[in-house]
């Protein structure tokens, strides 16, 4: 560890000290500790604007597996760190707060889903990556909010998918993909085989997205495009002009030129900030992750000076969680059963083969 003479004690006393120190602080180390900052779409504004990428949680784990430098500092919440140590174990990952936590991801736990999986033998079990890795290396296929229908067509109609940990992405999906839909625990029967069987989670920002905000914004902006997230309610999604996850929301920024976005605003506030003359609305101006926002800047410039804090994951359940995202990265071959090698080399804890994307 590179000892700063400089650093002060606590996040607290960064936090005395003005912003353009802090960035002009957290530039220098950056560049010292040959690191680069990861910056999740939903990250305050100033934590932005440091971040030498900006993106989702895959989009940016697999930017931390291509960049060669030895720190990862990840500026979003827990899983999404972990996601980045799964694809780059060889690199320092650093959070500039460790209680920036997922509530959907914490829905579900590894002995909870192996409790399901015993409900449901031979059942595909597909976990969207809001999910702790732990939960990931139960799962025999990853999905994000982008690609869940692509991950579940793969599947043959006939197997029953146990979808983690999200009840309005897998509605959506089973929609999408016309399979039936059960939440898990609310079954009342016989499931039928190629059920999606969902876990009864979800994200408080975008479950909390109603019908009335929609239609007050609607009323304001009457020819505004309505794109929603599909971790929103059915509901919601059925008036939606488009269903999109927040990588193609910055794509239908800058091709359109009025637009209504249900998701968490953060984004929508540097979607403002990059195209100032177009008008671009938050459907709902209380969408805000508080688990994002815990990270502030000074946090940021007490994690580089100070290297903490530091995520580490055991290797079997990063070995496992690899093996379920690398499935979803190479999904052009379709989803696949582990073969008996496969299997056995997995039930040994040894990989056949690195990450494709690594
Ligand atoms: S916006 Fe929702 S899914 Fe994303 S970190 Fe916050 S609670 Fe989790």
């Amino acid at each position: 560890m590179i000892q700063i003479s400089d650093a002060l004690k606590s996040p607290l006393d960064y936090a005395r000290l003005p912003r353009e120190e802090l960035a002009e602080r957290i530039r220098r180390r950056k560049t010292e500790l040959n690191a680069v900052i990861l910056g999740h779409n939903y990250q305050r504004v100033e934590i932005q604007e440091v971040s030498d990428y900006l993106g989702d949680s895959l989009g940016l784990s697999q930017e931390a597996a291509r960049t060669d430098a030895d720190v990862i500092v990840f500026c979003g919440v827990h899983f999404m760190a972990e996601t980045a140590k799964i694809l780059s174990p060889g690199k320092t990952v650093l959070m500039p707060d460790l209680r920036a936590g997922c509530p959907m991801a914490d829905f579900v736990t590894g002995d909870a889903l192996r409790r399901l999986k015993a409900q449901y033998p031979g059942a595909v079990v597909v976990a969207y990556v809001n999910s702790t890795a732990e939960v990931k290396a139960e799962s025999d296929i990853s999905c994000t909010s982008a690609n869940v229908v692509q991950v579940i067509d793969t599947i043959p109609a006939d197997r029953t998918i146990l979808l983690v940990p999200d009840r309005n992405l897998a509605r959506y999906a089973a929609e999408r993909s016309g399979r039936p839909y059960v939440i898990a625990g609310r079954e009342g029967g016989e499931v039928k085989p190629g059920s999606i069987v969902a876990w009864d989670g979800y994200c408080y920002v975008h479950d909390d997205l109603v019908l009335d905000e929609l239609a007050e914004a609607k009323r304001k902006h009457p020819r505004a495009l309505v794109v929603i997230h599909p971790e929103s309610r059915a509901e919601l999604l059925a008036q939606a002009d488009v269903v999109a996850s927040t990588a193609r929301m910055v794509d239908i920024a800058e091709q359109n030129e009025e637009v209504i976005f249900g998701t968490e605003r953060g984004i929508v506030d540097r979607l403002k900030a990059r195209f100032p003359d177009k008008t671009l609305v938050p459907l709902s101006g209380a969408a805000i992750c508080g688990n994002m926002k815990v990270n502030t800047l000074a946090k940021l410039a007490w994690c580089l000076d100070h290297q903490q804090h530091e995520l580490v994951l055991d290797e079997d359940v990063r070995t496992r969680a690899e093996l379920s995202l690398r499935r979803m990265l190479e999904l052009n071959q379709g989803w696949a059963a582990p073969t008996a090698e496969e299997a056995a080399l997995e039930e040994a804890g040894l990989r056949k083969t690195g990450c494709g994307c690594a």
